[in-house]
């Protein structure tokens, strides 16, 4: 057949996995084809994802802090909110990020091909653009970096009051009350910014907590902090029917657990349904270039993000958890150098976890929670922030930063911080797991003073019991 573009490298989606593989591979000197459905490049993280997210989120912080002034004898006055403006900021926030993308993608001489692409062969991908034209690319090499997609309830109507992640960034209006089904980081970071904007949630879980995958020490505390923000947080907690009505978007529970009474009938203003996300895996027509999908869209990969082709990677959310872009980035680049010839290989110890809330809970390695239902014996430093200088003086210390030690070797096996900047500072744990250090090793490193990032030094000198600052 008739071939329109022919390149050494040719990478599928252009979200954190797939412009840092294009980007990379070009950086090596492979001919590389970046094909994107959107106009914008960046994928769910730049456009409907992180960076928007920590937009509102930021000024949900700020706001938040000028009210909590008045304990401290400076008032503000109650916040006027246009909402129309800060739609504007988030969205020019995203702008100046994918600009910047594609600018970037122009200077590798990336060539970006707008359209949907479907594989026909084990060497071609056929990209339909929004006109319905169609271009047939001919390739070396392949990552598949097409992402994933979130997960909608089968009960859930379609009504404007009911939305997912994307439709709550698009910030529409500020509902008077709103149910946040799902109680991970997604939903919880979402109910943070609605709710500084004045809306009053409820949050339904089915399972026995929020933000599952964090130690539940770190999530007392930061649900503790947040009493006041939520009406009700509703655990181990079914949402079995959802109808739109006049009125609003009537919600009925069931107890997850049997026995349990269910929470009586609700009426919101509007919906949240985050409940997690599906790999894009099962359609990109992968079974034309032979490549092997999970039933459930997953693309398997070997160390070195190979596919059961081995000219044909793939990185990112579809190759499983956690989905997260720092994970898709650091795959992006094995994938681009293990296709140009390279010893390159997946070997990474850890991923940390951040929920940007306030306070923010961050976590890295190995949990407590997760030791303890393994049986593996692990040691601890633990501060609370209360000793910490700086967290008093801003104001902020219900929060504390724990190391997790192998109880043989000593060295460092995970860490979680809860408390403001938590996510800021999690790298540095996450460096000394990497790097096999013991509790000596982060005792005896210098840290500024007066600093939050001054916990992790101090919790190392609290698991060495050579901590002077605590009783
Ligand atoms: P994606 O970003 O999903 O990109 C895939 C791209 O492929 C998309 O642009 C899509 O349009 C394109 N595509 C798919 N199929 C085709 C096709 N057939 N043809 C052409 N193009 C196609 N992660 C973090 O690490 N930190 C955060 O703070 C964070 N916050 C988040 C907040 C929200 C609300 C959401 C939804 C996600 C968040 N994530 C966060 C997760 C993060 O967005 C993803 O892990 C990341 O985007 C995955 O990157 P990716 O390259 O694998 O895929």
């Amino acid at each position: 057949g008739k071939v329109d573009i022919e390149c050494e490298m040719m990478v599928l989606g252009a979200g954190p996995g797939g412009y840092s593989a294009a980007f990379r591979s070009a950086d090596l000197g492979m001919n590389t084809v970046l094909i994107e459905r959107y106009a914008s490049l960046g994928g769910v993280c730049l456009n409907v994802g992180c960076i928007p997210s920590k937009a509102l989120l930021h000024v949900a912080a700020v706001i938040d802090e000028t009210q909590a002034m008045s304990k401290h004898g400076i008032s503000f006055a109650k916040p006027e909110i246009d909402i129309d403006q800060l739609r504007a900021y988030k969205d020019k926030v995203i702008t100046k990020m994918t600009t910047g993308l594609a600018g970037m993608a122009k200077m590798r001489k990336v060539n970006v091909v707008q359209g949907v692409g479907q594989f026909v062969s084990a060497n071609h991908i056929e990209v339909t653009a929004a006109d319905g034209s169609k271009k047939i690319v001919q390739f070396q090499k392949a990552i598949i970096a097409a992402g994933s997609a979130v997960v909608n309830l089968p009960f859930v109507p379609k009504d404007p009051r009911i939305v997912d992640s994307t439709g709550a960034l698009e910030l529409r209006q500020i509902p008077k009350r709103m149910l946040v089904i799902g109680g991970g980081i997604i939903g919880l970071e979402m109910a943070t910014v609605y709710s500084t904007l004045g809306s009053r949630i409820d949050v339904v879980e089915m399972l026995d907590g929020l933000m599952q995958g964090a130690d539940r020490d770190m999530v007392k505390v930061w649900q503790k902090f947040n009493e006041k923000r939520f009406d009700k947080v509703m655990t181990k907690t079914k949402t079995v029917a959802v109808e739109a009505l006049e009125e609003g978007i009537k919600v009925s529970f069931e107890a997850a657990e049997a026995g349990a009474t269910a929470p009586e009938p609700q009426i919101y203003d509007m919906v949240l349904v985050a409940v997690g996300r599906s790999p894009n895996g099962g359609k990109i027509a992968a079974d034309k270039a032979g490549v092997t999908v999970t039933d459930r869209g997953f693309i398997p990969v070997d160390a070195q993000m190979r596919t059961n082709l081995p000219h044909i990677f793939a990185i990112g959310d579809l190759v499983g958890q956690p989905m997260l872009a720092h994970k898709a980035v650091h795959e992006a680049h094995v994938a681009a150098e293990a296709a140009h010839g390279e010893k390159a290989f997946f070997d990474v110890k850890v991923i940390p976890s951040v929920a940007y809330t306030d306070p923010e809970v961050a976590w890295v390695g190995i949990t407590e929670d997760e030791a303890k239902a393994k049986g593996i014996k692990l040691e601890k430093g633990h501060f609370p922030w209360a000793a910490s200088g700086r967290a008093v003086a801003n104001g902020r210390d219900e929060g504390f930063t724990k190391l997790l030690f192998d109880a043989e070797t000593h060295r460092i096996v995970g860490g979680g911080i809860v408390g403001t900047h938590a996510g800021d500072m999690i790298g540095e744990i996450a460096l000394a797991i990497e790097m096999g250090a013991d509790g000596i090793d982060i005792a005896k490193t210098i840290h500024p003073h007066p600093t939050l990032g001054e916990s992790i030094g101090m919790a190392a000198e609290v698991y060495e019991g050579t901590c002077t600052d605590l009783p």
